[in-house]
């Protein structure tokens, strides 16, 4: 599932290939990938041209602009295996693409989504705020402080804190896992337990992990590509997240997979030794 760098790499790429860019024309394959009426979203998205990009953890957001109208947005969730994708007009269209946009005379922004849990909306730009309103602050924007507050007093998995939207906006499984393991915190260590050095070497992770990311252009697990159509670079990168049984780079020993909330994890236990206390896990 795309976190905040392959959602980043995407964000780059639009304001690369398709900022300035007029939508002539609304083309929508599956209804379902929309919010609300296909109709009425392509009345309110056509002829407006694209003047800014922007993210907050995974959502994305296209400003669309019309002369003196109040600006509209697209709001685009990439969901599990969401591609956005400029591509020439005469491209045969690839299965499962659920949505066209024409750039111009001669490209096309392209949607498509195998599995379909992306969504596609517009809406105003009070709607925008509503939204990214209740999304706590982005994984590559937080603060120190804001981060360690929001760790305070907290009882569940760090895991799945670190996982938690509306505490922290960006991370999914892949990021949360390698930051873990940078920290050198147990997934199952409590965020209110843990120690106030420890909680800053989590946030430098964090920061580090994502940055890194960002720079490789992402992760590709399942159907993730980038604007132009390419896979992320980050893969070979990856310190735990789904090398259960392989050597720790760190320190030889194996990587272990415990699941948490219904998901996998992927930890070292020489590096990421267990807390005396743990977060209770519900079953
Ligand atoms: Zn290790």
């Amino acid at each position: 599932m795309p976190e905040l760098p392959e959602v980043e790499t995407v964000s780059q790429g639009l304001q690369k290939l398709a900022l300035g860019c007029r939508i002539l024309a609304v083309e929508v394959r599956h209804p379902g990938v929309i919010v609300g009426s296909p109709e009425r979203f392509a009345t309110e998205v056509e002829g407006r041209t694209i003047v800014s990009v922007q993210r907050k953890g995974k959502a994305l957001a296209l400003e669309l602009s019309s002369g003196n109208e109040p600006p509209r947005f697209l709001l685009v969730r990439l969901g599990m295996t969401g591609q956005f994708t400029v591509s020439a007009r005469q491209t045969p269209l690839e299965p499962h693409t659920h949505v066209l946009l024409a750039l111009g005379e001669r490209e096309e922004l392209r949607f498509r989504d195998v599995r379909r849990f992306g969504r596609i909306r517009s809406c105003t730009r009070e709607e925008l705020e509503a939204v990214f309103g209740r999304l706590g602050p982005d994984a590559q924007r937080v603060t120190e402080e804001q981060f360690l507050s929001a760790m305070r007093a907290r009882r569940g998995a760090i895991k799945s804190w670190l996982m938690n939207q509306q505490l922290l906006a960006g991370l999914g499984n892949i990021y949360a896992d390698e930051s873990l393991f940078v920290a050198g915190i147990h997934p199952l260590a409590q965020p209110g337990r843990v120690s106030a050095p420890k909680g800053r070497r989590l946030f430098k992770a964090v920061r580090k992990v994502l940055e890194h990311a960002v720079k490789l252009q992402g992760t590709s697990f399942r159907d993730y590509v980038d604007i132009e159509g390419r896979p992320g670079n980050y893969e070979q990168r990856l310190r735990v997240y789904q090398r259960t049984g392989k050597p720790c780079r760190r320190c030889g020993r194996p990587i272990r997979r415990i699941v948490i909330a219904g998901r996998s994890s992927h930890f070292c236990p020489h590096c990421q030794p267990r807390p005396r206390q743990i977060a209770r896990q519900k079953h």
